[in-house]
């Protein structure tokens, strides 16, 4: 066969739908069913995301078209962002650098130290993730806001952690806009204003979608990847001309016969943390989002799941670093009058890989090793990237488009 893709996630089923056609393709997907990482499990008729809370946009218009050929619009609702922080015992809105006005109602002796320190932050060179934050967006917002978050949401000091992955990945607004949003509050440009959801009421309706007509083996994991006569062998038993993994790059090594011992020293090297997640029956709130960078709750995000759904209910999603028992979400819970009662919970596997000062130097290295045996890596694992579902759409296409040019 051409083409074996290892993962039946976003990334794995959005190229082999890509490649369909061209090549004579499958995929081969350890878990009992597709959908990786943005599967939903469906409880009471809810979507309840085991990882995350799985929404769709994005600002690509290839990407944007491709999942409309897929699903399209009349299939899937769209949703207004209203995302709001809990920001020293207020709720403000999101991004909080556009929020200096509502900062201002109650602590104006600290809105006007995150304004005049975002006027005087200057873009440098900087070897830690707490110093871009600093020299991007000045010291008062870094000290207050984005340092203890990002120490919340890494389980690491961010001057432990390397400051190259988030360039590009994080809007920072200019001195502009920063300064237009001082005089009126609302929307920015900078994040998704709006995002999609399948009128199902279940993100599992796109994973189905982008799976329809491609050939999956689920409940079928590589175990052992040999090259044999120019071809890729599977576990002794499947043969394929290339192979797209979108395994996790700190696992694909150690399945591959004869790989050398410095790649699975550098493999050794990643680190990734698992978040655990409650799905709550809530109170109303027209939030769909709301953060938590206070370092006194468990819980760094609140994900209203039932605002996603049409028409809207009443849950929500809780999200902690780490794995964190039922008990220990529950009694966390009692801290929110908006949570009344908590009906599942879930402790993930692989949810962020961690950006440490390690990190560049194991990628790039496994990443040459794989393309000098002609291994192609994918997604948000398997690139080792901080990719939502648009992301891996737009690296699949990178891939497929590569492979089509041959
Ligand atoms: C908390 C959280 C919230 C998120 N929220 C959003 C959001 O709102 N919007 C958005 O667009 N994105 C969101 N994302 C990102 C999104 O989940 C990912 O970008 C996407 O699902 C990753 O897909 P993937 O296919 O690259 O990886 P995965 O989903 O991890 O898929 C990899 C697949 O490979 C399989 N596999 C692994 N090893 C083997 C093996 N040896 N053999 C065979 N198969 C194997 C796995 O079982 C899995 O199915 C969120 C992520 C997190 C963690």
């Amino acid at each position: 066969m051409d083409l074996g893709i290892i993962g039946a996630g976003v990334s794995g089923l959005s190229v082999a739908k890509m490649l369909a056609g061209r090549f004579d393709l499958e995929i081969l997907e350890k878990a009992p069913q597709i959908g990786g990482i943005a599967r939903v499990k469906m409880v009471n008729g809810v979507p309840y995301h085991l990882v995350g809370g799985h929404c769709f946009n994005s600002k690509n218009s290839r990407v944007v078209e491709f999942v409309d050929q897929i699903l399209p619009k009349s299939e899937m609702h769209c949703i207004k962002r209203n995302a709001r922080i809990a920001f020293k015992g207020h709720k403000v809105g999101y991004p909080l650098e556009f929020s200096i006005r509502e900062i201002a109602s109650f602590d104006a002796e600290l809105a006007q130290r995150i304004t005049e320190d975002f006027f005087r932050a200057s873009p440098t060179e900087t070897s830690n993730l707490a110093d871009w934050f600093r020299c991007r967006f000045g010291n008062a917002l870094a000290e207050e806001y984005l340092i203890p978050y990002n120490r919340k949401i890494w389980g690491m000091e961010p001057s432990e952690m390397d400051p190259s992955w988030v360039e590009g990945k994080l809007p920072i607004p200019n001195k502009r806009q920063f300064f237009q949003a001082l005089f009126k509050s609302g929307d920015d440009a900078m994040v998704h204003s709006t995002f999609y959801y399948p009128n199902s009421n279940t993100q599992n309706r796109l994973l189905e979608a982008l799976a329809d007509g491609t050939s999956i083996h689920t409940a079928e994991g590589v175990e052992r990847l040999e090259r044999i006569g120019g071809e890729w062998v599977v576990n002794g038993q499947r043969r394929y001309q290339r192979i797209i993994s979108t395994m996790p790059l700190d696992l694909l090594p150690k399945v591959v016969a004869g790989v050398p011992q410095e790649i699975l020293d550098l493999a050794g090297l990643l680190r990734w943390n698992r978040i655990s997640n409650a799905l709550w029956e809530t109170e109303e709130t027209d939030e769909t989002w709301t953060y938590h960078p206070d370092p006194g709750t468990i819980f760094h995000r609140h994900i209203h799941i039932g605002r996603f759904m049409a028409p809207e209910r009443n849950y929500s999603i809780t999200e902690s670093l780490g794995a964190r028992t039922a008990e220990l979400m529950e009694s966390e819970g009692k801290k929110f009058p908006l949570l009344k009662t908590m009906i599942d919970h879930n402790v993930s596997e692989r949810a962020y890989v961690v950006y440490d000062q390690n990190y560049k130097k194991a990628v790039s290295g496994i990443k040459a090793w794989m393309q000098s045996v002609d291994l192609i890596p994918l997604g948000r694992f398997g690139e080792w990237e901080y990719y939502n579902m648009d992301a891996c759409m737009e690296s699949a296409f990178r891939v497929a488009d590569g492979l089509n040019a041959h």
